[in-house]
C-alpha cells in the first residue's frame, strides 16, 4: 500500500513478539495508531519529546507511504498518582492545583498550551485526535463495569480493583514485558493500604475519592475517579477499536502501564487490543533516563538558549519562561531543528545520551544536509546522468522500512550531499529528469518524513555564520588577485581547522562542513 513504487514491505520491531514483523494493517489503507500522551501537570522535557517526536517521524512516514492513519495521542489531566508504582498519592494535577491554589483544570490547560507550543516549535504534526482522560470519564466507568461483569474486577470500599491472579488463569499477564508472575511480584513494593486488593499485582481501575480531593465524579461505587491505565484502554476502544494497528510510548511504560492496558482490554472484550506494540527508548544524560525525579531534566526553552529556567518561574513554556542564568549542562542554545536531527541521528529504539559535544556535532551535520538543500536548487542539469538516483532512491526506502531507521537513511542522504557538491564542482553530471528525481528525494525524506526544515539558514546564527564566510571568501581572493599566496593559504588552512573546507569553481568559491 504506497502512492510511490513499492521499494519493499515495512516492518515493525513489536515488542510483544520481539520480532521485526512485516506491517499488515487490520483494514488497509486505514491504520490506527495509539501513543500515550503526556501528563499535563508540568513542563514536558527533551526525554518527553524524543518519545513523541519518534512517533511524530513514524506518523509521517505511514502517510508517506500512502496509509490513511487515525493517530491518537492522549492528554493525562487526571489518575497519574504521584506514587505510580503503588498505586498511591495524590493526584499529580490535584498535588499542584492544591499547591497554587487554583483549579485542576488550570493547571490541565496551562501545560497542554505549553505541550502543543514544544511539539509545533519541534515540527511535530498534531494527532488526528487528542482525547483527554476527564472528557471519557463515563467511557471508562463503562469499561470497568464491564470487567466486574466479566469476573475480573472487584470492589472494596469504594475503589475497583482489577484481579490480575484471576487473570492470569486464563492469559499471559506478563507477554509485553516478558517477565514472569514471580518476577513482578518481586518487583513490587510491599506496601501500606494494600489490604483493599487480593493480590499484590492488583491495580486500580477506579479509586474512591478521600473527602479532600478535588477531581472526583459520581460512579456506581460512590464519587471517585479512574485509574490512570483505564484511560487509555477506553480511549483506543472508542475511537480505533477493540483491536487497531500500533500502539505506542516509552520503553519504560511496558512492565506496568502497557501491560495493565491490555490486561483490561483484554478483560473488557476478550480481544488481544494491538498488534503490533511499538517502545521508544530513552533520552539520557550521562547515561542516566533524564526524569523529573532525577532532576536532570533539561527543558525545550533551556535548550533553545543556553539559559535554565529561574526556580520562581511560573511556566517553563517556550514563550513565556523566566530564564536566570546560564545552564549547568549546556555551553549555549541550538536550534530545535538541530535537536530534531540529533534524535533522528540515533534508531529510536537505541538509548541516546544528551551531551553539548553530542549537539555540536549534530549542528554541523544538519547545516551540511541544509547547505545540501540549497545547492540541489543551483544544479544545472547535463545531457548525461554520472549518478545513480534510482539506486540512492530504493536505499533510502530501505532504510525506512527497517523498522524506520533515520540513522541509515541519514547516512545514505549524506551520500546525497556528497552527489550533489560533486555535481555542482562538475565532477559529476545529472540530467534534468534525475535532478528533479533526486530534489523530490532529497525533500521527501528529510522534511515530509523526518519532519525537518531549515531553521539554521534562516536563523541569526545561520545568517550571521553565511555572512562571515562570505567576507572571509572575498578578502581570500583579494589576497589572490594581489598574488598574496601566503593570506590565501593561510586563510583555508585555518578554515580545515575548524572542518571548513574551501571549494574554488567556476562560478567562484564555495564553502561545504567536511563530513
Ligand atoms: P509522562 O508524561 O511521564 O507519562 O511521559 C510521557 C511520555 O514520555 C511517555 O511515553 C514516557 O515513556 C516518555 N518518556 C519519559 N521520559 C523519557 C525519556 N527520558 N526519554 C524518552 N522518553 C521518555
Ligand atoms: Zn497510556
Amino acid at each position: 500500500m504506497t502512492n510511490q513504487t513499492p521499494v519493499q514491505e515495512l516492518f515493525i520491531y513489536n515488542t510483544l513478539s520481539r520480532t521485526k514483523e512485516k506491517f499488515e494493517p487490520l483494514a488497509a489503507p486505514f491504520v490506527g495508531m495509539y501513543v500515550c500522551g503526556p501528563t499535563v501537570y508540568s513542563d514536558v522535557h527533551l526525554g518527553n519529546c524524543r518519545t513523541f517526536i519518534s512517533f511524530d517521524m513514524i506518523f509521517r512516514y505511514l502517510l508517506h507511504l500512502g496509509y490513511k492513519v487515525r493517530y491518537v495521542r492522549n492528554i493525562t489531566d487526571v489518575g497519574h498518582l504521584t506514587d505510580e508504582d503503588a498505586g498511591e498519592g495524590e493526584d499529580r494535577i490535584g498535588r499542584r492545583a492544591k499547591l497554587e491554589q487554583i483549579e485542576p483544570m488550570e493547571i490541565v490547560q496551562r501545560y497542554t498550551h505549553g505541550f502543543h507550543e514544544v511539539m509545533a516549535l519541534f515540527n511535530a504534526l498534531p494527532p488526528s485526535i487528542e482525547p483527554s482522560a476527564t472528557g471519557h470519564i463515563i467511557e471508562q466507568i463503562e469499561m470497568t463495569k464491564a470487567i466486574i461483569d466479566n469476573g475480573l474486577g472487584y470492589e472494596a470500599n469504594g475503589s475497583v480493583y482489577f484481579d490480575v491472579e484471576k487473570f492470569t488463569t486464563q492469559y499471559n499477564y506478563g507477554a509485553l514485558s516478558g517477565r514472569t508472575l514471580d518476577e513482578q511480584i518481586n518487583n513490587t513494593r510491599d506496601l501500606d493500604g494494600q489490604n483493599e486488593k487480593r493480590g499484590r499485582l492488583d491495580f486500580a481501575l477506579w479509586k474512591q475519592a478521600k473527602p479532600e480531593h478535588l477531581m472526583r465524579w459520581p460512579s456506581p461505587w460512590g464519587d471517585g475517579f479512574p485509574g490512570w491505565h483505564i484511560e487509555c484502554s477506553a480511549m483506543s476502544r472508542k475511537y480505533l477499536g477493540e483491536s487497531f494497528d500500533i500502539h505506542g510510548g516509552g520503553m519504560d511504560l511496558i512492565p506496568t502501564h502497557h501491560t495493565n492496558e491490555i490486561a483490561q482490554s483484554v478483560g473488557c472484550c476478550g480481544k488481544t487490543p494491538v498488534r503490533y506494540w511499538m517502545h521508544t527508548n530513552m533520552l539520557t544524560v550521562n547515561g542516566k533516563k533524564m526524569s523529573k525525579s532525577l532532576n536532570n531534566s533539561i527543558l525545550p526553552v533551556e535548550l533553545l538558549t543556553g539559559m535554565s529556567v529561574a526556580a520562581d518561574s511560573p511556566v517553563a513554556t517556550p514563550s513565556l519562561a523566566k530564564l536566570s542564568g546560564p545552564h549547568n549542562v549546556l555551553t549555549r542554545g541550538y536550534s530545535p531543528m538541530t535537536a530534531r536531527f540529533f534524535m533522528m541521528q540515533t534508531h529510536y529504539s537505541s538509548t541516546l545520551d544528551f551531551s553539548n559535544e553530542a549537539l555540536d556535532a549534530a549542528e554541523k551535520g544538519f547545516m551540511r544536509l541544509m547547505a545540501g538543500a540549497r545547492q540541489l536548487t543551483k544544479l544545472k542539469p547535463a545531457a548525461q546522468s554520472s549518478v545513480n538516483i534510482a539506486e540512492l532512491r530504493t536505499a533510502c526506502y530501505a532504510a525506512m522500512n527497517d523498522d524506520f531507521n533515520t540513522p541509515i537513511l541519514l547516512a545514505h542522504l549524506f551520500d546525497a550531499v556528497r552527489m550533489i557538491n560533486n555535481i555542482a564542482d562538475g565532477r559529476e553530471t545529472i540530467t534534468e529528469s534525475d535532478l528533479a528525481q533526486l530534489t523530490k528525494l532529497y525533500n521527501e525524506f528529510i522534511f515530509d518524513i523526518m519532519g525537518l526544515k531549515d531553521d539554521i539558514g534562516e536563523s541569526a546564527t545561520g545568517s550571521t555564520t553565511e555572512g562571515l564566510m562570505q567576507l572571509i571568501i572575498k578578502m581570500r581572493a583579494e589576497a589572490r588577485i594581489k598574488k598574496d599566496f601566503a593570506t590565501s593559504d593561510l586563510v583555508r588552512d585555518e578554515l580545515a581547522k575548524l572542518n571548513i573546507v574551501l571549494k574554488d569553481g567556476k562560478e567562484g568559491t564555495g564553502w561545504d562542513i567536511k563530513a
